[in-house]
């Protein structure tokens, strides 16, 4: 598949087009035209890793990415106030238009390639999820997060970095909570979440974790949930969480001293 980039006078959009109608990503934002190429090729992969697990037809087409030359600028496109740095990644939903993926301005040099392509394609899974109040928190974060990394060569352990042990060292009581605030990195969040999911996956199987996500999105609780599609209750697949996190890998000593930032 070739693409082709166009930019018009000014570079105020750049529109990435594929051969076909029905694989096309669209990129707007006073950027490097490389830097919107780059992040164009990371979408087509993330649209299509988003596919293997949702199904071809959750992703609508064009995925639209917009990259905020500035702060301000990306405050402005996501509502979000200008200190939640460590948000790389934000899908914005507003009433008439088009869902719009939003990429924080320092995204490019604060992350590693992977660490981009796992930000993007964490945004396109919530593309594909759609719009959910009623799942938990953890569940709609953890599952954006598990299409991020899945099949990914790297360990759980070395992914997460830093937030392992401290998960380790500060079990939760119940599932993973949203952050509290956006002073604080909200990656030990994030990885909880996204290490839950990768343990129910194993668990309980990606189709039963998906069905039992349906299930709460249609309004029921994740214990009626668990019940009703896992067979089993959340507390004993809690207790079996936290006894799986103790059996992970450690990550290195190089991955735990990294703070890593991701998306929402
Ligand atoms: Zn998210």
């Amino acid at each position: 598949m070739s693409w082709t980039l166009a930019a018009t006078a000014g570079g105020a959009t750049l529109g990435v087009t594929g051969c076909s109608d029905r694989r096309t990503v669209v990129v707007t934002g006073q950027v490097d035209p490389s830097r919107a190429a780059a992040y164009r090729a990371v979408a087509v992969r993330g649209v299509e890793r988003t596919r293997q697990l949702w199904g071809r037809d959750r992703v609508s087409l064009p995925v639209r990415l917009h990259l905020p030359r500035s702060v301000s600028q990306w405050a402005e496109a996501t509502g979000n106030p200008a200190s939640a740095s460590g948000y790389a990644g934000s899908t914005v939903r507003r009433p008439g238009r088009e869902p719009v993926v939003v990429l924080h301005p320092s995204a490019w040099q604060a992350l590693t390639p992977e660490g981009r392509a796992g930000v993007v394609t964490h945004e396109i899974a919530h593309l594909a999820m759609g719009p959910d109040r009623a799942a938990p928190w953890w569940l709609t974060e953890g599952l954006a997060e598990y299409t991020a990394h899945r099949g990914a060569d790297d360990r759980p352990g070395r992914i997460a970095g830093s937030a392992l042990p401290r998960l380790r060292a500060d079990p939760p009581d119940g599932w993973p909570r949203a952050p509290a605030d956006a002073s604080h990195s909200p990656w030990p969040r994030y990885a909880a979440a996204w290490l839950a999911c990768v343990f129910l996956a194993d668990e309980v199987g990606e189709r039963a974790l998906l069905q039992a996500y349906a299930a709460t999105r249609a309004g029921s609780s994740w214990e009626r949930a668990c019940r009703s599609t896992l067979d089993r209750p959340a507390s004993r697949l809690h207790r079996h969480w936290l006894r799986w996190l103790e059996d992970l890998d450690e990550p290195t000593t190089e991955a735990a001293a990294t703070e890593r930032q991701d998306g929402v």
